[in-house]
């Protein structure tokens, strides 16, 4: 007898198709269940999934439904619970769930026939030898604050917000709640989520060190972007066979199949690179939080600087909190102070200055005493912007509502949008003025500018038969240009930990993560900028920004009584440098969510972005007005719809910030609700509006449209 089945299959964004189709199969196969399908000419993975969740489309003449090829045997069927995540995402975030459930699997499972797999498994049955008798690296003994959040994390459901000052110990409080999971019961696993692996490189030893000695090496496996795909499959296989029993992993991780997961840490939750910006633009950190709720397991979100999102969840339950907020606000070991936050009110600096006089001397002190420092800028290159001072011309991407920056090490007009890429002219291309020169500075200028302002220093302890004066001062670079050969961040940053550097110039990139002992100075050399943003959640990223880079400052007990971070700043009196010189997020999240009440933002409101794409900007923006106007015409008729619509704000389309990118003009529809149900469902109803608006003559020249729930930049 033959059964249907209901397949998931990854068909293109929007196609015609539905990513559902029916197939017929000789066993009954439950849902969740791998196998090889035929699709069109090709073969390809899909997955059985529940008929009455999915909704079928596709080919209905039960004489043209095809037999499926092929089941993958050897790997369990997906969870209900794992199934229910991804129909989740996929509805949340409306995407097809053929696309959000395919993509979330190993990328190496869509090209392996089932025989290939076979062999796969074969090859990694055999467990790599356990030996229990290796001693566990013995775990350090917790400060009374550590034990604390400990207790309260073991007795309470959560989810958790646990609040903790950088240097305050938080990782080791995430190994603890995964040591005593593992330790009680022998096939728990546990989801632990990091920004980015690569930043991070301690916290994943971290992690092996305590574990694998006592598991096996098995036991912890890693998930993100950077491993090759068999690497992939294999963590994969590992977490969803049960055998790996930590997951460490960026955003993608949301979704591995674990069967046990009992606990999920999201270390940094406040860090924007858990929202994926392409497909479905799902937030790992809320789903984590969904996940946890559906399969019963701990979710801990730790951050110095939370998301004022996390931070409003975590209020006193009494006022609506849903997350239980745990504080360590203390530094670990002798080093309990938090630096000293100096800022400089550049008003009162030479005019052009780039270091100012005080800063400069404190750097001078700091070499001089063989302590490191740490300069950054939030933008690398040379120069922003090349200008001709005759015409006025500058150097625009001929493709791009934007400059290109002027790179000097190899002389170039590079844009960051596009890539677009030339020589720097010999003379103006407008009026061949051959006095071209740079405007503004990246982390390129900065650090030759600094060079120069230094060059009478020596590093201490130099003079030698070769340096008789001593050595000169060494300054080092680490931006996205610097680190972009394979294990040039690694080795830059061994060169930071070995003291072969003295001043560190660089991006935020600099500022996330690293432990670097011997810092004992930061200085942000420009901050400004986002005070005057026009996206609103700029402040916020700000002041995380800086409290994360004052963290890197002062971690050696030796050195850090006397850690500084420095602000060099025209407006010194502001409210976020006020309470960063107190370290006082409390105050500042404070004082941003009455702004965000009274203007009616996130979290006190829920937003959606409708972003479409075409030659022009009308065309993306006709596009998007369409379908606004059908919400209120059209759609007028549908039952409810006048209750659901009059909770909800389509704002007019406008072009997006940078409005073109390699000659492709972007426009954006604000959506936005009081009500985040209202919103969904609003969304929901909307879907098939904006589908069928695609397809009318309005849409024609429309390269490409998403919606984007919870944007993070609007
Ligand atoms: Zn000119
Ligand atoms: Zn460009």
């Amino acid at each position: 007898m033959m059964h249907w089945l209901c397949v998931l299959v990854q068909t293109p964004a929007h196609a015609s198709l539905g990513s559902v189709l029916s197939y017929q199969s000789a066993a009954m196969l439950v849902p969740g269940t791998l196998v090889r399908v035929p699709l069109g000419r090709r073969e390809t993975l899909g997955v059985v999934w529940d008929a009455d969740a999915a909704g079928a489309t596709g080919e209905l003449d039960p004489g043209k439904i095809k037999q499926i090829a092929g089941i993958l045997e050897g790997i369990a069927p997906l969870s209900q619970h794992w199934q229910q995540l991804l129909s989740f995402a996929a509805q949340y975030y409306q995407r097809s769930v053929g696309e959000v459930t395919l993509a979330a699997l190993p990328p190496q499972l869509r090209d392996m026939s089932a025989a290939q797999v076979q062999r796969r498994l074969k090859r990694t049955a055999a467990p790599s030898a356990c030996d229990h008798e290796t001693l566990l690296a013995t775990a350090p003994s917790l400060t009374a604050e550590q034990t604390q959040v400990v207790a309260q994390i073991q007795v309470h459901a959560g989810p958790f917000l646990l609040f903790g000052a950088t240097g305050s110990g938080k990782t080791e409080v995430y190994l603890q709640c995964v040591q005593t999971l593992l330790e009680g019961d022998p096939q728990a696993q546990a989801l632990v989520m990091v920004p980015e692996i690569n930043l991070t490189p301690q916290l994943e030893r971290r992690f092996r060190e305590r574990f694998a000695p006592r598991y096996g090496a098995a036991s912890v496996v890693s998930l993100h972007s950077g491993m090759t795909h068999p690497q992939r499959l294999q963590s994969w296989l590992a977490a969803h066979q049960g055998a790996a029993r930590i997951v460490l992993g960026t955003r993608m991780a949301v979704f591995a199949s674990m069967p046990r997961l009992q606990l999920i840490v999201v270390d940094e939750e406040h860090d924007p690179s858990y929202k994926s910006g392409e497909g479905a633009r799902y937030s790992a950190r809320d789903l984590a939080v969904y996940r946890g709720r559906l399969e019963n397991a701990k979710v801990l979100l730790g951050s110095a600087t939370p998301s004022l999102e996390s931070w409003h969840h975590s209020r006193p339950a009494e006022d609506g909190g849903r997350y239980l907020r745990l504080h360590m606000p203390s530094r670990v070991g002798q080093v309990d102070q938090l630096p000293l936050v100096r800022r400089v009110d550049m008003n009162h600096q030479p005019r052009n200055a780039v270091f100012s006089v005080p800063l400069l001397e404190a750097l001078r002190e700091r070499i001089a005493r063989g302590e490191q420092c740490m300069v950054f800028l939030n933008r690398r290159g040379y120069a922003p912007v090349l200008h001709c001072g005759d015409c006025d011309w500058k150097s625009v991407c001929p493709h791009c509502s934007a400059f290109r920056v002027f790179h000097k090490i190899d002389r170039t007009l590079r844009c960051h949008h596009c890539g677009f890429t030339e020589r720097v002219p010999r003379a103006c291309p407008a009026c061949g003025n051959p006095d071209i020169a740079p405007l503004g500075r990246g982390t390129e200028r900065l650090e030759e500018h600094l060079a120069e302002l230094l060059c009478d220093v020596r590093r201490p302890h130099s003079v030698n038969a070769q340096c008789p004066e001593g050595e000169p001062v060494r300054i080092a670079r680490i931006d996205a240009d610097t680190t972009r050969l394979k294990g040039a961040l690694e080795s830059q940053l061994a060169a930071v930990h070995a003291g072969d550097v003295d001043v560190l110039v660089g991006t935020q990139m600099i500022a996330k993560g690293h432990d670097f002992r011997r810092i004992t100075l930061v200085a942000a050399v420009n901050p400004d900028g986002a005070l005057f943003s026009s996206d609103f959640r700029a402040p916020e990223r700000l002041f995380g920004l800086l409290m994360q880079a004052a963290g890197r400052a002062g971690r050696d007990a030796t050195l850090g009584a006397n850690a500084e971070m420095w602000l060099q700043t025209f407006q010194p009196a502001h409210p976020l440098y006020a309470a960063l010189k107190r370290h006082d997020y409390p105050a500042f999240a404070k004082q941003q969510l009455i702004e965000r009440a009274q203007a009616g933002l996130p979290p006190f409101s829920a937003q959606a972005l409708v972003r479409a794409e075409a030659k022009s900007q009308e065309v993306a923006q006709a596009f998007l007005e369409a379908a606004r106007s059908a919400v209120t015409s059209e759609m007028a008729h549908w039952e409810d719809w006048a209750a659901l619509v009059a909770q909800v704000t389509v704002y007019p389309a406008i072009p997006m910030g940078i409005a073109r990118i390699a000659n492709i003009e972007r426009a954006q529809m604000l959506v936005e609700s009081p009500s985040r149900t209202a919103l969904q469902q609003f969304l929901n109803g909307w879907q098939s509006v904006l589908h069928a608006t695609r397809r009318r003559p309005v849409g024609k020249g429309i390269i490409r449209w998403a919606v984007d729930v919870d944007p993070l930049a609007i």
